[in-house]
């Protein structure tokens, strides 16, 4: 396979870049597919407009060629974005009737292309698509598969789960509202799951046509699912939970797959259930239902592991936070107690951690971490409109860098700034001036972002 010529400095063509790249060609009609898997295509068809975006793009982005900086790159974002008002009305027309599918996804594609648009401006490391096609992140795998008995979802649900709510406090979710859907709410499965769609990887194939920048998606992980099944409902289906996590592992296994051949090079694991291990009321509902806290940590941080074969050379993040919904909380407590089997366990690249507010504790259970491994601080709230300083930043991760030399962390918010559609309670412009903030301070403390 001919190359292009690279600027001085970039030695390789891997990672999203690479992909970006491709993604790019296709664009413009001159080639079909990804000659990554078509050895002996040539680029003849390449128009000087595409010679020229290459050359543009590989001298922008040049620094991010190799994986090893994508792993160890010092911004990040955890993935939801705000929905815009027009979308949410899209939505809302969508689910009366008004607007067929089609009609939803134009105004979903273009909304992604202007928070692409805006996240490339403001020189973050990695865009996500504002994770805008679904209601809520835990769709990853609730919307993909089949299997459980469930309602259709509706942004209605989301709203009544969460109305009354006030900001800064614990949420505690409206179970009974229904009907209930898989993940959001703990089901009983009626059949085995299978994999019905790969949403995030239909995500993506829009999304690395709309980008030069690394393109992540997010997956809710295994922890998450297994605390939101009811198990002791299904037993004719699992007759154990290990039964049902070998499920679990063997769908998300296939949807990573699909994501690393379609040119993903960051996947990200939301796994926001790790915290359930130290906030009091959750290990309780735990014990109430028969279970040990500590069998189901152990046998949450193997499946998140064995999910990690099938991530070739992509680079793999997980993501821990104490629950965002509407600028609620859900969870608190410090790491401690589970640090050094969470953080020495888990085997993936980047560990995002929530550490936005006390109930996230102090920085000393980073002595944990696995050498190599990348904490992304996720330091900005994006539960409040009040803007960090950079001095107060740069302090605390001078602070984390007590417990990890400084080569090993990153910033990023400390979650997404919609888990949901609903969203938090701040502005379009708060959650502009919070994600410039966060490329600010990475390039003050890195030199780069
Ligand atoms: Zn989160």
């Amino acid at each position: 396979m001919v190359k292009p010529a690279l600027p001085a400095g970039c030695t390789s063509h891997v990672g999203g870049l690479y992909h970006g790249h491709w993604a790019g060609a296709r664009r413009y009609g001159g080639l079909r597919g990804d000659p990554a898997r078509q050895p002996g295509k040539t680029f003849k068809g390449l128009t000087d407009a595409i010679l020229m975006e290459q050359t543009e793009w590989l001298q922008r982005a040049g620094r991010r060629l190799e994986m090893s900086e994508l792993a160890t790159m010092r911004t990040d974002v955890v993935g939801s974005l705000l929905r815009p008002e027009r979308l949410k009305q899209a939505r809302r027309r969508f689910e009366a009737g008004d607007v067929d599918a089609a009609g939803l996804r134009q105004v979903e594609d273009e909304e992604i292309r202007a928070a692409v648009a805006l996240q490339e401006s403001l020189g973050l490391g990695v865009v996500t698509d504002g994770e805008f096609r679904r209601l809520n992140f835990q769709d990853s795998f609730g919307a993909c598969v089949e299997g459980f008995r469930s309602g259709a979802a509706r942004m209605e649900i989301l709203e009544r789960q969460s109305h009354g709510g006030t900001a800064l406090r614990r949420w505690d979710v409206q179970r009974d509202v229904n009907p209930q859907v898989p993940v959001w709410h703990r089901l009983p499965a009626v059949e085995r799951l299978r994999l019905a769609r790969n949403l995030p990887l239909e995500e993506y194939r829009y999304l690395g046509t709309v980008t030069h920048t690394p393109a992540k998606v997010a997956l809710v992980g295994p922890d998450r699912i297994s605390q939101r099944f009811d198990y002791e409902n299904s037993r004719d289906i699992y007759p154990t939970v290990e039964d049902f996590l070998d499920d679990v592992v063997a769908i998300e296994k296939a949807m990573v797959t699909g994501l690393v051949e379609a040119g993903c090079r960051y996947i990200q694991i939301d796994a926001p259930g790790y915290t359930a291990y130290v906030d009091e009321p959750s290990l309780q509902a735990m014990r109430q239902r028969g279970e040990d806290p500590d069998v189901n940590l152990e046998r949450s941080i193997a499946a998140d592991n064995r999910i990690l074969d099938a991530f070739g050379e992509a680079v793999s993040g997980i993501h821990l936070c104490r629950g965002n919904q509407r600028s609620m909380w859900h969870r608190e407590g410090s790491y401690d107690a589970v640090a050094e089997r969470l953080f020495a366990g888990l085997k993936h690249r980047r560990l995002l951690l929530e550490y936005d507010t006390e109930r996230a504790g102090g920085f000393e259970p980073l002595r944990f971490v696995r050498k190599g491994t990348v904490v992304v601080l996720g330091l900005v709230s994006t539960k409040v409109p009040e803007l960090e300083s950079v001095d107060d930043l740069k302090r605390r991760i001078d602070d984390a860098a007590r417990f990890l030399p400084l080569e090993q962390l990153a910033i990023s918010p400390q979650c997404g700034f919609s888990s949901d559609a609903v969203g938090n309670l701040i502005t379009p412009d708060d959650q502009k001036r919070k994600l410039e903030r966060v490329v600010e301070t990475a390039r003050q403390v890195w030199g780069q972002a």
